[in-house]
């Protein structure tokens, strides 16, 4: 496996995979690797020739500098579990070579940047200004340098999965976008690598999960009601001392909120743990939801 910290040998070393006839597969990820990460290398795998590693920790997607600050930084053990997971190339540029007219271009939209559409409008786009535009404005920038063929985003970030999508979309790219299942621990809890900065041994975070599943068994159950839905997890994660950002019923494309789960929705919720934002999502599938009956009943 290489390492590799600059645009100009990564260029190099994709190039002649490319004209041997590979198929260049990527992984974004802002490094502190966990069982999620890994998960998404094999996925991609089996779809791909060569799979890039890109781990950047991307300051202009952070709205809050106390947070980027305190996020996790272990490139060493980061490069050695790629290598176990059959990563080709890691790419580790620093924050110089990917803004090269320095940070301020960037805020001060001196530089050309890219702009999240309307998928990043609610949820953690309204909670956090600036972060998806920071995310599709470097995703971009990762796949102008990379050209990959197809590239694997976690349903964990499931906002950012549709923010891509439509990055893709709409900017024309010829990039495959696979979508790889949440990856939880034991205890349910959706693995993240923020999950480091939390108190190891308190239960609290725990109901974020907990409060996903009963809602979905509500759903299952027959409650199609979106406010009942958000009412029966809100209390459950209040109950255990989160600070709630927001928990809601979409549209499992569009992210638009939704007051009735017509077959299915998503269910997002964030909250804070202490200083700690998690965030979290479940699909709800709804029996309930009948409109042929609906319409006989007049
Ligand atoms: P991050 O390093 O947090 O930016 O995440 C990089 C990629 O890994 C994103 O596509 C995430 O959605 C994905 N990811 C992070 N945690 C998980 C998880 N628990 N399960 C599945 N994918 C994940």
């Amino acid at each position: 496996m290489i390492l590799s910290r600059t645009i100009a040998d990564v260029k190099q070393i994709l190039a002649a995979e490319r004209r041997s006839g590979k198929r260049i597969g990527v992984v974004p990820t802002m490094g502190a690797l966990h069982e999620g990460h890994l998960s998404l290398v094999r996925v991609i795998r089996p779809q791909c020739d060569h799979v890039v590693l890109w781990l950047f920790l991307n300051p202009t997607q952070f709205n809050s500098k106390a947070d980027y600050d305190k996020y996790p930084r272990t490139l060493e053990r980061d490069a050695a579990l790629a290598k176990e997971a059959g990563v080709d190339l890691v790419f580790a540029p620093s924050v110089e070579e990917i803004y090269p007219d320095g940070l301020e271009a960037y805020y001060e939209k001196r530089s050309v940047r890219t702009y999240a559409g309307a998928c990043s409008w609610g949820l953690c786009g309204a909670k956090r200004p600036g972060h998806f535009d920071g995310v599709v404005h470097i995703v971009a920038v990762l796949f102008n340098i990379l050209q990959p063929d197809v590239a694997v985003f976690g349903e964990k970030d499931y906002q950012q999965l549709r923010v891509i999508e439509q990055l893709v979309r709409d900017m024309h790219y010829h990039i495959e976008i696979i979508a790889a299942p949440l990856i939880r621990a034991e205890s349910g809890i959706a693995l993240s690598s923020r999950n480091e900065l939390l108190q190891k041994d308190s239960t609290a975070p725990l109901a974020l999960s907990r409060a996903l599943l009963s809602a979905r068994d509500a759903a299952e159950q027959g409650e199609t009601d979106a406010a009942s839905i958000r009412e029966l997890a809100a209390g459950i994660i209040r109950t255990a001392g989160l600070s709630i950002d927001y928990v809601e019923v979409t549209d499992i494309h569009t992210l638009a909120p939704v007051a009735e789960i017509r077959n299915e929705a998503q269910l997002l919720v964030a909250a804070y743990c202490g200083e700690v934002r998690l965030i979290d999502n479940i699909r709800l599938r709804t029996s309930g939801y009948n409109p042929s009956a609906l319409k006989t009943n007049g």
